[in-house]
């Protein structure tokens, strides 16, 4: 029988390029034998008609399956309803915009086929990306890696084929904020990395900016490590050292040579310093407060509007 592989595709506002992702994609998928493709669109509440173009598809090919979400809920979410509606063997996450070839997924295959759990695309250059967001993004990889046990592959995209036994591990984890790069890394298995060159976007548009990639390394880091908080001990410690030290050198001072002129400019100094970083640090313990609310709350990480995939759990209005 088969092997059957499910391609868990999230898309917001991606009207003009779903019919095309679908025919370049079935076009290199139908010539591999003894696999069996179906396809999971996440319409993450898109703004334009792409649940339409879902809806179009799943009309001419019944292995099109799709889920529409009743808002934006963020590709993670999207991820996360694909791989939760997946009952196949092997599932492959990838983008709609055609960034990460479908020409990979033989080579994925056959990594596969060799006994890895995992078969991962990693980006070898960042043509078309602007300087500015390459430098962030190397930085972001540093920090992370350092602060965090959990190492992330640099160049690495959320574009991969994995194992059944792997997809159970990644939905055992039921955190609602969800960092896919790190999640995949830290459920362990073997990954194998296949490199590509940087296929740059021609149908549509990017809908990350500054703000919110700025964010999603926030995410990152403070999803996976503690360090900042043991950073503020660090710098409480640090702090309560040197001042001990200048109180005694300012003892001994006043005994030796008397009372000396009152030094405003260093009691502002001082003041303005600690000031600065019992904020920063409040800020630290700030984030990590957000994130252990938003936790308890326990909210659902998606909410379905409709889909066409019925055999499994995601018939569920909520997730
Ligand atoms: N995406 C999504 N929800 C969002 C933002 C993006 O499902 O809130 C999808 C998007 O439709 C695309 C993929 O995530 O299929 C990657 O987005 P994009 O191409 O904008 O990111 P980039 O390639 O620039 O990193
Ligand atoms: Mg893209």
């Amino acid at each position: 029988m088969n092997k059957t592989v499910d391609l868990v595709v999230p898309c917001y506002n991606e009207q003009e390029v779903i019919a095309t992702f679908y025919n370049e994609t079935n076009a290199v998928v139908s010539k591999i034998p003894g696999y069996d493709f179906r396809y999971i669109f996440i319409n993450d509440g898109s703004r334009d008609n792409s649940i339409g173009e879902m809806k179009a598809l799943a009309a001419l090919h019944d292995e099109v399956g799709y889920i529409s979400f009743s808002r934006n809920f963020g590709k993670e979410a999207g991820i996360y309803a694909g791989l939760k509606a997946s009952t196949a063997d092997l599932v492959v996450v990838m983008d709609a915009d055609l960034q990460h070839p479908p020409a990979m997924i033989p080579d994925m295959i056959a990594g596969i086929e060799e006994g890895h759990d995992c078969v991962a695309a990693k980006r070898t250059s960042r043509t078309g990306e602007g300087a500015v967001k390459s430098w962030f993004s190397s930085m972001f990889y540093k920090l992370s890696n350092r602060l965090s046990d959990v190492k992330m592959e640099e160049g690495a995209v959320d574009y991969r084929m994995m194992t059944r036994q792997m997809i159970n591990a990644i939905l055992s984890l039921c955190e609602r904020q969800r960092f896919s790069k790190g999640i995949f890394m830290w459920v362990g298995f073997d990954t194998k990395w296949i490199p590509y060159e940087n296929v740059e976007r021609t149908i549509g548009t990017t809908k990350w900016n500054f703000k919110s990639l700025f964010k999603y390394a926030l995410d990152g880091i403070m999803c996976f490590s503690t360090a900042p908080l043991r950073m503020v001990s660090w710098m409480g410690g640090v702090i309560s050292l040197l001042s001990f030290i200048y109180i005694i050198a300012t003892i001994i001072q006043t005994c030796i040579f008397g009372i000396d002129v009152p030094g405003y400019v260093t009691t502002l100094s001082a003041v303005l310093f600690l000031g600065g970083i019992i904020e920063f640090s409040v800020g630290i313990l700030g984030e990590y407060i957000g994130r252990i609310y938003l936790e308890v709350k326990d909210r659902p990480i998606y909410i379905v509007k409709e889909t066409n995939i019925h055999e499994t759990k995601t018939d569920d209005p909520v997730e």
